[in-house]
């Protein structure tokens, strides 16, 4: 038995947002409306998003000994997220500057301060936790030595979910272990570094597949997502098990993949969307927690898709997520 249901490695950002008419231009100052602070960063906005589904939730993380840090330690715990993992100090928490337009579009400046302070020595000091969940996810807005060392910590069999956003180039040590690499399109260009993809989801999915991961999901926004892996695997947390792949409901298998890959289609969830920030986060921190609790890859990504499309129905990031019984009602 688990402590937790899953762990997740990364950041934890004060996001301060102010609504402006204009931006303004060099040397000039323009006046806001009244400051609002969110709590945000991938990671936290995971952790969250999985505490808010009903999983119990650890992270994995690094914030300032300062209000800031405090008030996303608070705002964690009150999320339901366990923070024992969570340092404090060496630099300032980190920061989002957010300037919103009336037209909604954003500028944002980060100040990544203590998450780029997560050393690989954090994540060895966090070794208990990482090894009490069957899923352990990352994104990289963290060093990448940390993130590659949390993967060398891992119990064996432990699943190991990575998007990697920002996207950089890939380890193929690190590559090797995501079980699966979660990517947008543009993510999923740089990891493939300008190397061809392809002209449809799926075929990204099958390019991305063969640089070495164990699976892939290709998120598309309001157009759902792709999933591929070996074919005949079945959707537990043990790699070495074999059967047939569990079917989400509404998901096919495409007929373009070639043998020995199976690659799904998962639709999305028709919404009226309002604001899509986080709902990557959503999405990600949904699929690892239900690939923990044994479910297959393409339904787990469709359970993630109806998390995903609940969040784009709310302002914010982590005030979006939706509880289990939410998602159920979709
Ligand atoms: P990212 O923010 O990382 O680019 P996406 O925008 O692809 O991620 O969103 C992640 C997932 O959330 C999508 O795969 C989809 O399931 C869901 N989603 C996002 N936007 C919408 C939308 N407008 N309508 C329905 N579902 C959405």
């Amino acid at each position: 038995m688990f402590d937790y249901d899953l762990v997740v490695v990364g950041s934890a950002n004060a996001d301060l947002v102010i609504g402006v008419e204009r931006r303004p231009a060099a040397g000039e100052t323009v006046l806001g409306s009244d400051l609002a602070v969110h709590p945000g960063g991938k990671g936290a906005n995971q952790a969250v998003a999985a505490a808010r589904l009903g999983a119990r939730t650890a992270l994995v993380a690094r914030v300032g000994d300062d209000p800031h840090g405090r008030l996303l330690l608070d705002s964690l715990s009150s999320s339901g997220v366990d923070t024992a993992a969570v340092a404090a100090g060496g630099a300032p928490t980190g920061v989002a500057l957010i300037t919103v337009d009336p037209s909604g579009d954003n500028s944002i400046v980060v100040s990544p301060g203590a998450n780029g302070r997560l050393a690989p020595e954090d994540a060895r000091a966090a070794e208990r936790v990482l090894r009490s969940a069957p899923v352990v996810s990352a994104q990289l807005e963290i060093p990448l030595e940390t993130v590659t060392e949390a993967v060398r910590l891992l119990a064996p069999g432990t699943r190991f979910v990575l998007n990697p956003s920002p996207p950089r180039e890939l380890s193929a040590e690190l590559l090797a272990a995501c079980d699966p690499l979660i990517v947008n399109e543009h993510e999923a260009r740089v990891i493939a570094g300008g190397g061809p993809l392809g002209d449809s989801p799926e075929e990204w999915a099958r390019a991305l597949l063969a640089l070495g991961p164990r699976s892939v999901v290709v998120t598309l926004g309001a157009e759902g997502a792709v999933t591929a892996e070996a074919a005949g695997r079945a959707g537990s947390g043990d790699p070495s098990a074999a059967g047939r792949a569990g079917s989400a409901e509404g998901a096919e298998a495409a007929e373009s993949a070639p043998p020995g890959v199976e690659v799904t289609r998962v639709p999305s969830v028709r919404v009226d969307a309002v604001d899509t920030t986080g709902a990557g986060d959503a999405f990600t921190a949904a699929l690892a927690w239900r690939l923990g609790l044994g479910e297959s890859l393409p339904a787990a990504a469709a359970y993630a898709a109806r998390v995903g499309a609940a969040a784009v129905t709310r302002e914010g990031a982590q005030a979006s997520y939706p509880t289990a019984e939410e998602v159920a009602a979709l």
